[in-house]
């Protein structure tokens, strides 16, 4: 069987440094916010390219941290409306949510599957605050597009980068393309750790400061509570995985691209679609996405001759029991992606022979 993702073979890789590293931890003798913690902000803050990484607890934080921070600084008041991709992964909505602001969702480009910019404008109104574009699968949006309206109605741009560790739009990464961005360091993310992580990024002094106190009991200062805040830290042992990892990530993103550039190259089969990507440097291939009418039959035939594939997403946010206010409401190009992607498998492991294997067998489907 070829597995969906083979983590343990991702992580066996920098398995002695990964043990050194916990055991510097756990002899430190210090596991929040230590030395490790400390050290992996900078580090990750320097791979952006901004000035601040502040380590929280995973990424549906991060983008809950952003927006209430954003809150308390008075940018955003409850009611304001903040404009999402309809085509997302539920934590970018919720996290909108659980700040009492309203999602107006966005119909994706049926071909990129990301966020339609010329789709934005009709959506503002004179409550909305931001824009929160998804670089889903792993391909930037355009961020020109969304800077250039973000500007011209003074809205803030907040990234979800939970699928887009290293990714570029022109010269910048992914996470220094907006005012915040929120990172996930789930397991199987690109940049994952061996538990739940998370991170915010930003050039903004003050945000930064507001996040970090919010993460932090809303405290900027020992026994001393600037907000009502939450607990949400990265830990110290966290962050020594994460310092080892992140070494190695363009490493990893390098062979992720061999085994997209060689899925491109020879999939050919008239009912599979193959992603459209926007520009090489783009896109850190988080998933390989395909479309086909057939993906059930596809699925099935698929498991049979030994390869594991999953989907994401099968049910669209507005069609979440969650979300039953929006279950009446329709957005085709978004239902579309939901009925029609299948993810194969791709990763820094993968080997070309599975590569070859899986080729083969998607090109013999009739
Ligand atoms: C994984 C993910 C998140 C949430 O990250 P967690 O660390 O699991 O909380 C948010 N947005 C997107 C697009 C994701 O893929």
């Amino acid at each position: 069987m070829i597995p969906f993702l083979n983590l343990k073979g991702i992580n066996a890789q920098y398995r002695a440094e990964l043990i050194e590293a916990c055991t510097r931890v756990i002899d430190s003798g210090w596991y929040i916010q230590g030395n490790e913690h400390k050290e992996f902000e900078k580090e990750f803050a320097k791979y952006c390219g901004t000035k601040h990484a502040i380590g929280v607890a995973n990424g549906l934080d991060a983008l809950i941290l952003i927006l209430r921070a954003y809150k308390k600084l008075g940018v955003i008041n409850n009611g304001d409306e903040v404009i999402v991709p309809s085509n997302t992964y539920i934590a970018s909505i919720l996290a909108i949510s659980q700040n009492d602001l309203v999602p107006v969702l966005v119909e994706p480009d049926i071909n990129t599957y990301l966020i339609d910019p010329t789709k934005i404008e009709a959506n503002i109104t004179s409550k909305t605050k931001a824009i929160l574009p998804v670089h889903l699968y792993g391909q930037t949006c355009k961020m020109d597009k969304i800077n250039e309206i973000a500007q011209k109605y003074h809205l803030k741009v907040i990234e979800d980068s939970a699928q887009s560790h290293g990714a570029y739009f022109g010269n910048k990464r992914s996470g220094n393309l907006g005012d915040a961005s929120g990172f996930s360091f789930y397991p199987g993310k690109n940049l994952g750790a061996l538990g739940d992580g998370g991170a915010v990024t930003t050039n903004d002094d003050e945000l930064a400061q507001a996040v970090r106190a919010l993460g932090n009991y809303g405290s900027h200062k020992k026994y001393e509570n600037l907000y009502k805040g939450i607990n949400s830290r990265l830990d110290e042992i966290q962050a020594a995985m994460m310092r080892v990892k992140l070494k190695y990530l363009d490493d990893e993103t390098r062979k992720r691209r061999e085994v997209a550039t060689y899925y491109l190259e020879n999939i050919i089969n008239k009912n599979i679609i193959l992603p459209t990507i926007t520009c090489k440097d783009h896109h850190v291939w988080h998933l390989f996405v395909i479309r086909t009418q057939k993906r059930g039959e596809l699925q099935r035939y698929l498991a049979d001759n030994g390869i594991q594939t999953l989907i994401h997403y099968p049910i669209p946010p507005h069609k979440q029991v969650a979300y039953r206010e929006w279950n009446s409401e329709s957005y085709p190009i978004s239902e579309q992606i939901h009925d029609e992607v299948l993810s194969l498998p791709i990763s820094g492991v993968q080997s070309l022979d599975d590569s070859k294997l899986i080729v083969k067998i998607l090109n013999d489907y009739k």
